[in-house]
C-alpha cells in the first residue's frame, strides 16, 4: 500500500506570552508519530483539548509545527516552497466542522467551487458542466448552481464544501469533526458520501472526532490521544474489541448503548473517566494519565511509558504492558 502521509515525532507548542518574556508553553501536541496510506481512513480520537485538531492543522501547515517531520508522498511539507508548496496545498485539503462559516456568503455555489480551481490554474473545458458533475457526485444538482450559501441547510453546505475540495483532485483530506454540527440522519448521509468517494478515488482521510461510534464506522485504523500524546494506535477493530490503554477502556465504556436492557447490564461494568484532563501547560510527570488512572503504579509517576507493540500492529503506551 502506498504511504501518503508520515508524521514523525510531531510537536506543536504554543508560547504563553508574559509582559516581557515567554512564560511557558502549552504543549498541545507532544511527540506523536503515525502513517496514513492511500485509500485509508485514520481516526484520531480523544477529549476536547487533547491535541487532535492541532495535529490536523499542523500536518497541513496551517500552523507551523514546533518540531518533527511531516512527509507527504515522501516530501517534507515544512520545507516546501513555491510550486511544490502550491502542489501540496492542492493535494492536501481540509473539511471543517462548521458548515456555516466555511463558505463565502457573497458567492454563488458556482463561484465558491471555481475560485480554488482558478487559483490553482486547473484547466477546465466547460466550467458549468464541471461544477454540475461535482455537485452530482455529492448528491446536489444543477438547480443549486447559482444559489447562495444561506439558501442551504447545514448538510447541503457540507456537500458544497466537499464538492469544492473534490474540484482540486486531492489525495489526502483532513476531516475535522465534519458532521458534529449536523443532525444524526444528515450525518449518516455525509459519512456515506465520504466513504463512497474514498472507494472511487482512493483518498486518504485523517478523521478527527470525539464521537467514537462515528470513528468506528469510518476508520480503518485509529489513534487515541490524551493531553498531546498518542496513547494507543491500531486497527479500529482491534482497539474496539480489545482496548489496552486504561484511558481508551474508559472512553469506550462511555459510548451510549441504545438498548436499555444492555445499558443496565453494562452500567455495573462501566469505567468512568474521572475528573478533568490536567493542564497541558504543566502536564503531569511520567504518564500524563496517571492522576486519573485506577491502575497507577510508582513508575507511572516517574517515567513516561514507551509505545510498544502488544499485538500485531496494535501499540500502546502504558506501564501495564512494558518492562521496567
Ligand atoms: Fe495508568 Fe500507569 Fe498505564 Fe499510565 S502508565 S495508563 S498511569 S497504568
Amino acid at each position: 500500500m502506498e504511504k501518503v502521509l508520515e508524521v514523525k515525532h510531531l510537536k506543536k507548542y504554543f508560547p504563553i506570552k508574559g509582559l516581557f518574556s515567554t512564560k511557558g508553553f502549552v504543549k498541545a501536541v507532544d511527540d506523536i508519530s503515525f502513517d496514513i496510506y492511500r485509500g485509508e481512513t485514520f481516526g484520531l480520537v480523544g477529549e476536547s483539548g487533547c491535541g487532535k485538531t492541532t495535529t490536523g492543522r499542523a500536518i497541513l501547515c496551517l500552523i507551523e509545527p514546533s518540531a518533527g517531520e511531516i512527509l507527504f508522498k515522501g516530501k517534507d511539507v515544512v520545507k516546501l516552497k513555491g510550486n511544490e508548496l502550491k502542489w501540496f496545498r492542492r493535494k492536501a485539503q481540509i473539511m471543517f466542522q462548521d458548515p456555516y462559516s466555511s463558505l463565502n456568503p457573497r458567492q454563488t455555489v458556482f463561484q465558491i467551487i471555481m475560485e480554488p480551481v482558478r487559483f490553482h490554474g486547473i484547466e477546465v473545458d466547460n466550467p458549468e458542466e464541471f461544477v454540475i458533475n461535482l455537485l452530482e457526485s455529492v448528491g446536489l444538482n444543477e438547480s443549486h448552481l447559482y444559489r447562495y450559501p444561506h439558501e442551504f441547510s447545514g448538510g447541503q453546505r457540507q456537500r458544497i464544501s466537499l464538492a469544492r475540495i473534490l474540484a482540486l483532485k486531492p489525495e489526502f483530506i483532513v476531516l475535522d469533526e465534519p458532521t458534529s454540527a449536523l443532525d444524526v440522519s444528515v450525518q449518516a448521509n455525509i459519512l456515506n458520501i465520504l466513504k463512497d468517494l474514498q472507494k472511487e478515488y482512493g483518498f486518504a482521510y485523517l478523521f478527527i472526532s470525539h464521537d467514537l461510534a462515528v470513528v468506528k464506522y469510518m476508520s480503518h485504523r485509529m489513534g487515541v490521544m490524551y493531553l498531546g500524546k498518542l496513547v494507543e494506535l491500531g486497527s479500529s477493530e482491534s482497539i474496539f474489541e480489545n482496548p489496552l490503554h486504561p484511558y481508551t477502556q474508559m472512553l469506550l465504556s462511555s459510548i451510549p448503548v441504545p438498548n436499555p436492557e444492555i445499558a443496565k447490564e453494562l452500567k455495573a461494568k462501566r469505567k468512568i473517566v474521572k475528573g478533568e484532563p490536567p493542564s497541558p501547560i504543566n502536564p503531569p510527570s511520567g504518564c500524563r494519565f496517571h492522576p486519573r488512572c485506577p491502575y497507577v503504579k510508582d513508575i507511572c509517576r516517574e517515567k513516561e511509558p514507551p509505545m510498544i507493540e502488544v499485538e500485531k500492529n496494535h501499540y500502546v503506551a502504558c506501564w501495564l504492558y512494558a518492562k521496567y
